[in-house]
């Protein structure tokens, strides 16, 4: 079942644009110094498969989507070896069709214990086991913006294991001890438009980087979670991802230490509105 094709002059198109955010990646990922390379997921909501597999075809694997509905029906015509992130608003009710997604690589915007669970327990009765967890980062909202979906972010003193160390703590925790078809990868934040074009070093990011290192030291408190905490620590550099990093702020987020960027409207153009699609 091919999907259609984008003509040549779209793909030549959407190639030139992401080569043009890879070139950007790399110098940030220089003058940012050692670490690993962040990952480049390329976001396309409200676009057309044509568009995808036009990418595919140049060697992308990382996609994200942003609606169920629409990420399940892209995942049912396009490759099986595309990653494919969901960084959408996540509602429990969504949680059995997303983990039903053989390719699906990362849900980014994990927020309630509820969530953890519909994922686990649908990922635990699934006929055919997935050859490796699913990763889950969890959605802090750094900014506090009343509009954004996400946990609150963790100061340094919040997250003592006197303070209690809050939400954050308790769903990590809980991913940890209780959901072993999940492996807790990271951290997300969308962050506000407005500190992202005015505030340097962004505030946003910075939050996200203290909420890490909050949380890892709560986690690290635990002497239930000792052996998962070593895993977490010894898997991958930092401990924990940070998501962060969108098209007008990808660059400052790699040098402030991103580990993962969802580059939508730079590399796809603008979208349509939604109730167009
Ligand atoms: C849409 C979206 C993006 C991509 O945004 P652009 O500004 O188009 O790059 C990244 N992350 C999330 C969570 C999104 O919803």
């Amino acid at each position: 079942m091919p999907v259609e094709r984008a003509t040549p002059e779209r793909a030549e198109e959407l190639v030139h644009n992401y080569q043009q955010i890879v070139t950007q990646v790399e110098q940030a990922t220089q003058k940012r110094g050692p670490g690993p390379k962040p990952r480049l997921v390329v976001v396309t909501k409200l676009k057309p498969s044509s568009d995808i597999q036009a990418l595919y075809e140049h060697g992308i694997r990382h996609f994200g989507e942003n609606y169920p509905q629409e990420l399940e029906g892209k995942a049912k015509e396009l490759p099986e070896d595309i990653a494919w992130h969901y960084i959408g608003t996540l509602q429990s009710n969504k949680c059995k069709m997303l983990a039903s997604i053989p390719n699906l690589f990362a849900v980014e915007t994990l927020t309630s214990v509820k969530a953890a669970n519909q994922l686990h327990s649908t990922l635990a009765a699934l006929p055919t086991r997935r050859p490796a967890p699913l990763n889950v980062f969890i959605q802090i909202n750094t900014s506090g913006e009343e509009q954004k979906s996400g946990l609150p972010a963790l100061s340094p003193s919040s997250a003592s294991a006197s303070a209690g160390g809050g939400e954050v703590v308790d769903l990590a925790a809980h991913i940890l001890a209780k959901c072993p078809t999940l492996r807790l990868r990271g951290l997300m934040t969308i962050g506000s438009l407005d500190s992202s074009v005015s505030a340097h070093p962004n505030p946003d990011f910075e939050r996200l980087k203290e909420t890490r290192t909050a949380l890892l030291a709560a986690l690290r408190e635990r002497a239930d979670l000792k052996a998962a905490v070593e895993e977490l620590e010894r898997d991958q550099e930092g401990g924990l991802e940070l998501s962060m990093g969108m098209s007008n702020d990808f660059v400052e987020a790699i040098e402030q230490g991103s580990t993962n960027v969802r580059v939508g409207s730079s590399i796809m153009g603008a979208r349509p509105p939604r109730h167009s699609s």
